[in-house]
């Protein structure tokens, strides 16, 4: 079993052939936990969640769309929170690269957001881009759920892995497509640090390609290339990291598998 952590079909890219890809998720016996990003899509995954069950949603609004938060969606967010299979706060945090919302906003947003988090003992799902000092600062002083957060997308340097580790704060570390591309030679030395117990896969589908299929789509079932990487740079089998971060991911959002 292997369990994409980061996943976005809720995405219009999706729109054409959504069900098709849910069910090669099935067939191949995955778990994913799809991220919300503003209203519609923490909507669309939590109707999804319901729907099927190996489907996890995480609620929450993306950096890029928090001049968009509102009371409201607030509101919801706690409302849905204990739905089945939603199992935590994200995507939120901070994107200095785009700026599509002013970084007073975003700061904003992502400390209410983390707040409601602590409120509703959630774990949460970062989105962190050319903000890394902020992020940081942020997490460190408001962040008071043990549930602890996940850094998706996990590219930074290994000092700032120390930091993260140090704060013993229940960080985790998500490793996406990135790992497999050939000019990512930061990711090769950086993810052998990350102790096994803190990293999880995911593929933040439809972007992020690992290779051999960059330029395409992407989809939770190419999560095995990102897990093939991790085998080579940690010395084990495909299906050994595949067991491990499933189960770091499973205990982490506290998910009870039936077997
Ligand atoms: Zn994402």
């Amino acid at each position: 079993m292997i369990f994409d952590t980061h996943a976005h079909l809720t995405d219009e890219q999706f729109n054409e052939d959504r069900d098709e890809v849910i069910n090669r998720i099935k067939r191949e016996g995955m778990l994913v936990l799809n991220c919300g990003c503003d209203e519609k899509s923490s909507y669309l995954s939590a109707v999804l969640a319901k729907r099927y069950d190996f489907f996890y949603a995480a609620l929450g609004m993306h950096p890029h769309d928090s001049k968009d938060y509102t009371d409201k969606f607030e509101k919801w967010i706690i409302e849905h929170i204990n739905d089945e299979r939603v199992v935590a706060i994200g995507e939120i945090g901070l994107d200095y690269h785009y700026d599509y919302s002013p970084r007073p906003v975003q700061k904003d947003v992502f400390i209410r957001q983390i707040e409601l988090a602590n409120e509703l003992d959630k774990p949460i799902i970062i989105h962190s881009r050319e903000a890394t000092q902020d992020t940081y600062d942020i997490v460190k002083k408001y962040l008071k759920t043990k549930r602890g957060a996940v850094l998706h997308s996990f590219n930074q340097s290994e000092e700032m892995l120390k930091q993260y580790l140090d704060l013993d704060m229940n960080i985790h570390f998500s490793i996406s497509g990135p790992v497999t591309f050939k000019n990512a030679k930061n990711m090769l030395t950086l993810v052998p640090n990350i102790p096994l117990d803190r990293i999880f896969v995911e593929t933040d589908c439809p972007y992020l390609t690992p290779v051999p299929f960059r330029g395409r789509r992407n989809n939770p079932t190419y999560v095995t290339y990102v897990a093939d990487k991790l085998a080579e740079l940690y010395g084990k089998t495909t299906e050994e990291i595949a067991e491990i971060t499933t189960q770091n991911a499973v205990k982490f959002f506290g998910i009870n598998l039936k077997c």
